[in-house]
């Protein structure tokens, strides 16, 4: 089980967003520093979310957490809904590697520029697809690397040239 908790949630995100690109991340080829679209990306978030956050990392997560009463929330602010599933199992990993410390959260994603909130919680069958997901990342990383499948979002992402140029 301690396997998958080494893991990182951008990688369940990648999982869902192309298998190339987890892989690639994964193998520390790390070209996201440089993509215009995370910096915007940092700047919503830090816009929408100045007071009230912590910003917390445990092992391989990294998360916004903020504290409701007894509970925990953990906070992700995503730019737009067309990755919603990858905005899902991103979160749900969250929830997951803080239940297996013993840590009980829920989770709030929120899209700010359709003004939409979902509230996530793990439920059976989500833990399931979940574990199903985490050993097939698991897996990926271990072999070799996916060869580049263009897509729509291909040109939006900072791998690009790495994977089509010349
Ligand atoms: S450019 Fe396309 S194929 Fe290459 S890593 Fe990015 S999304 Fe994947």
């Amino acid at each position: 089980m301690i396997d998958e908790m080494y893991i990182r949630g951008v990688e369940v995100n990648y999982y869902f967003v192309c298998k190339t690109k987890l892989w690639l991340f994964s193998h520390n080829v790390s070209l996201e520093k440089e993509s215009d679209l995370v910096k915007l990306g940092k700047l919503v978030h830090k816009e929408f979310y100045r007071k009230d956050r912590k910003d917390v990392r445990i092992g391989p997560i990294a998360i916004d957490v903020v504290r409701k009463g007894n509970e925990l929330e953990i906070q992700e602010v995503k730019k737009a809904k067309s990755m919603e599933k990858a905005d899902l199992f991103q979160m749900l990993y969250y929830l997951f590697y803080l239940s297996n410390l013993g840590i009980p959260a829920r989770g709030r994603i929120t899209y700010p520029k359709s003004r939409e909130v979902v509230n996530v919680e793990l439920d059976e069958k989500r833990l399931r697809d979940l574990e199903e997901i985490l050993r097939e990342i698991d897996g990926l990383k271990r072999g070799k690397m996916p060869k580049p499948v263009r897509k729509k979002h291909c040109r939006k992402c900072a791998y690009f040239e790495f994977c089509f140029a010349g």
